[in-house]
C-alpha cells in the first residue's frame, strides 16, 4: 500500500545556496508517481530520480536538461524519513528554502498535512538478497538484509578538534526520524566560506540556516541540537540521497562511513541496480 498526503502545505523562505526567495507547496499525489517537481521551470514534472542527479557540490541537484533545482536533499529526506511514498512537490524557484539548515520545517509540514494511504497501489521496495559494499578513498558503505527495520549505522569523521569522530545509530521510523534526524542542521567550515560564495554557493548561507565551525568555536544559533549533531545531519542527506532510488527502504541494514553526496548518489544507484 502506498501513501502521500492529505492536504496541501506550503512553506517559503530563502534557498541556502542561491541565496533566493523560494516557496514550495507540497500537494497529494493520486498516481503511483513516487516525488517529483512541478513549477513554471518545468514543462513535465520533474522526478526525483537518480537517473536526474546533475550535481552532488555541496548539495543532490537534478534537473530535466534545460533547468536545474539545486539542494533537494534535505526536503527529499523528509519525505522519505516520514515513509511518504508519492508526492507533488510544486517550487517557484531553483531551490527549495533553506528554513533552518534542517529537515524540521518540511517534516513538520508534512506531518502537519496528515498521510492518506491508497490501498489500490502496491507499494515496491528495495529488496536486498545479499550483501554489498562499497569504498573508496577511506569513504565505506554496506548494506545487508535486515529482518523488519531499517537500521542506519553512520559515522562523520573530520579532523577537527570540535568535530572528530561521530557515530549515530539508528532503527528508521516516521517517529524516529521526526525526533532523532529531521532537525540536525547542515554546518559548513568558516575557513570554506569565502570559497563556497566565490564559487557560487552558500549565498543564502547564516547562523539562521547552519552551523557554522571555526578554529576554536562552533557556532550554532541556541546551541547545538545534539552532541552528534554533524553525524545526523549527514544521516538525514544519506536518507534524502537514498530517496532518489525512488524505492523506500525495508528490510535493510546500512552503514555509511565518512558519506557525502556524490558517494550517496553511486551508493543508491549500487542498491537500486541490485535490489530494485
Ligand atoms: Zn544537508
Amino acid at each position: 500500500m502506498r501513501t502521500t498526503i492529505k492536504e496541501p502545505a506550503t512553506i517559503e523562505g530563502i534557498g541556502l545556496h542561491k541565496g533566493l526567495p523560494s516557496k514550495v507547496t507540497f500537494r497529494p499525489a493520486d498516481g503511483a508517481t513516487g516525488y517529483r517537481f512541478l513549477g513554471p521551470a518545468f514543462a513535465q514534472p520533474l522526478p526525483a530520480r537518480l537517473d536526474r542527479v546533475s550535481g552532488t557540490v555541496r548539495g543532490t541537484n537534478i534537473t530535466d536538461g534545460k533547468n536545474t533545482l539545486y539542494t533537494v536533499e534535505h526536503l527529499l529526506s523528509a519525505a522519505a524519513g516520514l515513509g511518504l511514498d508519492d508526492l507533488d512537490i510544486e517550487i517557484s524557484g531553483e531551490e527549495p528554502p533553506a528554513a533552518d539548515g534542517s529537515a524540521l520545517l518540511f517534516a513538520t509540514a508534512l506531518r502537519k498535512a496528515g498521510l492518506r494511504e491508497k490501498p489500490e497501489q502496491e507499494r515496491k521496495t528495495l529488496a536486498l538478497t545479499g550483501q554489498l559494499e562499497m569504498s573508496k578513498d577511506g569513504i565505506r558503505y554496506l548494506a545487508r538484509p535486515m529482518k523488519d527495520c531499517v537500521f542506519i549505522k553512520l559515522t562523520y569523521d573530520y579532523p577537527h578538534k570540535l568535530v572528530g569522530r561521530q557515530t549515530i545509530e539508528l532503527m528508521l521510523t516516521p517517529e524516529e526520524y521526526l525526533v532523532r534526524v529531521a532537525p540536525a542542521r547542515t554546518f559548513g567550515f568558516s575557513h570554506e566560506l569565502e570559497a563556497l560564495k566565490k564559487a557560487g554557493l552558500a549565498l543564502g548561507g547564516s547562523l539562521d540556516n547552519a552551523i557554522v565551525i571555526a578554529e576554536n568555536e562552533v557556532m550554532a544559533k541556541g546551541g547545538l541540537r545534539f552532541a552528534d549533531e554533524f553525524a545526523r545531519h549527514k544521516l538525514l542527506d544519506l536518507i534524502g540521497d537514498l530517496a532518489l532510488t525512488g524505492l523506500p527502504l525495508n528490510n535493510v541494514y546500512i552503514e555509511a562511513e565518512r558519506p557525502g553526496h556524490a558517494a550517496n548518489v553511486n551508493f543508491a544507484k549500487l542498491l537500486l541496480e541490485k535490489a530494485g
